[in-house]
């Protein structure tokens, strides 16, 4: 079914659910101040292969992504905007859902809120208490890591066991590796916060308290999965470990999932940084969201992807001769006759399992794709392909698409994309903007596409 890399023991491990046929799965969600960047949408989009790919194979997945609606990001957010708490929260949660289901990202079997989850995470404090490894102070809750020698078998390098460390306390939720210390769970009621009742006294929770209570309300206290960007292993993921086992005595996770991040030129694309693209910038500059939504499945989850509006224009290319293959195909008249495709057909979908069942390997599961199209294409041009031999390549990509989730397209849309492009060189030509005239026909070139220019105009045919 599946070969993944696990975290935790550092190796590529064969996947069973501990339940047979369900899989329980977790994915660390937004933290809905803003707009998500396409970093942010890379990480829930291997979670989607994740889901996509075990579904294929039949088994059920009950998949939870939360809904981070109160930390400091989101209350500062709320401030800026003149806004309830839950109305800004509200606000970027249903931006967030758009732009999952405009890159066709299945919609999660839950989706909770954290502040619909108080009192289960209560109950995790309340245990870590009794059980010795939280204490309170000042109306705040804090776990205790030397209580629990466990800590940093996931991140490596911190130990709760080690005595010589400065274990003193820290309020912020996220902090670097050298200075793991005990961290909050419950924070005391500032002014002009939000505050929910506690049996500690008014406050919030703590950020990483809120996974360990959400997981273990709609999937248990032993996870299948748990997914989140590699910046999530420390201190996020370690602390959720040290918070769920330590209340529930119970391994917590089977399987840990780290996808790399979505880069440029060299850094983290982050919101901090500015260096990011939302996925409304990219469609409001003319792509299309499933070119986006290829282009971050050009990278094995486990390598770091650089991003480029170049390596996004190339995207757009490759699903537009992907769509004009498709169409074709179609298009293929039910008494055309033609070459026996089912072999080639076979061959490709063994390469595209083999390539997803080892460890989710993407870019190499849409060459499979797009190796195919490559011969067919050349058949088609030589008038080779007949109707059955069409249908037997269709159905492969039917099948690869429930996983890959880019072949799908509305027909004649590139037609129509075509037409934007002739009309854009009719008026470059009009501005004696020579560049970008010929640019717009090397791209077209690229998708197999000749411009001819009449003296009634320009006008477009598909080669071969
Ligand atoms: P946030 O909304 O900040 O809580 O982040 C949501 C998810 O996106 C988390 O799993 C982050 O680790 C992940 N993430 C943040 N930046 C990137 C990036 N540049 N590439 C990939 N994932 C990212
Ligand atoms: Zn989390």
């Amino acid at each position: 079914m599946l070969q993944i890399y696990n975290t935790m023991t550092r190796r590529k491990e064969q996947f069973e659910p501990l339940e047979p046929g369900v899989v329980r799965l977790y994915s660390c969600g937004p933290t809905v101040y803003d707009v998500a960047h396409i970093g942010n949408l890379r990480t829930f989009l291997l979670s989607d292969l994740l889901v996509r790919h075990l579904r294929r194979t039949g088994v059920e997945v009950h998949n939870v992504m939360n809904i981070t609606d109160v930390d400091d990001k989101t209350i500062e957010g709320a401030r800026r905007e003149g806004l309830t708490l839950r109305e800004h929260t509200e606000k970027y949660t249903e931006y967030f859902m758009e732009d999952l289901a405009t890159l066709r990202i299945l919609p999660a079997w839950q989706n909770p809120r954290a502040t619909d989850h108080i009192e289960q995470m209560h109950e995790i404090i309340a245990a870590l208490i009794d059980k010795g490894h939280a204490y309170e102070s000042e109306g705040s809750v804090y776990f205790d890591i030397s209580s629990y020698p466990r800590y940093g078998r996931l991140s490596g390098s911190v130990s709760g066991a080690d005595s010589s460390r400065d274990f003193s306390r820290l309020d912020e939720d996220e902090y670097e590796l050298e200075d793991a210390r005990d961290f909050a769970l419950w924070k005391a009621a500032k002014p002009d916060e939000p505050t929910w009742d506690s049996p500690w006294g008014p406050g919030r929770p703590g950020w990483h308290i809120e996974c360990s209570a959400m997981s273990r309300a709609y999937l248990g206290d032993t996870l299948d999965m748990h997914v989140g960007a590699v910046d999530l292993i420390f201190p996020h993921h370690e602390n959720e470990i040290a918070q769920s086992e330590g209340a529930t005595g119970q391994e917590f996770v089977r399987f840990w999932v780290h996808p790399e991040h979505l880069i440029v030129d060299g850094e983290k694309m982050s919101k901090s940084k500015g260096n990011f693209y939302t996925l409304r910038d990219l469609i409001e500059r003319g792509y299309d969201p499933i070119a986006i939504r290829h282009l971050l499945m050009t990278a094995h989850y486990r390598r770091q992807l650089n991003f480029t509006l170049e390596g996004l224009d190339q995207s757009q290319q490759a699903l537009g001769r992907l769509w004009d293959f498709v169409d074709r195909l179609e298009e293929i008249p039910a008494d055309a006759e033609g070459e026996d495709l089912a072999e080639a057909a076979a061959e490709a979908l063994a390469k595209f399992n083999a390539a997803l069942g080892d460890d989710l390997n993407a870019p190499a599961a849409m060459a499979a794709v797009f190796e195919l199209m490559h011969d067919v294409n050349a058949a088609l041009a030589e008038g080779k392909v007949g109707h059955s031999g069409a249908a037997q390549v269709l159905a492969f990509l039917r099948d690869a698409d429930s996983v890959l989730g880019i072949i799908e397209h509305e027909k004649g849309s590139v037609d129509a994309d075509v037409e934007a492009l002739m009309t854009e060189r009719e008026q470059a030509r009009a501005d004696k903007n020579w560049a970008r005239a010929d640019e717009i026909r090397d791209e077209l070139l690229a998708q197999g596409i000749v411009i001819e220019d009449t003296p009634t105009g320009a006008r477009w045919r598909r080669e071969g």
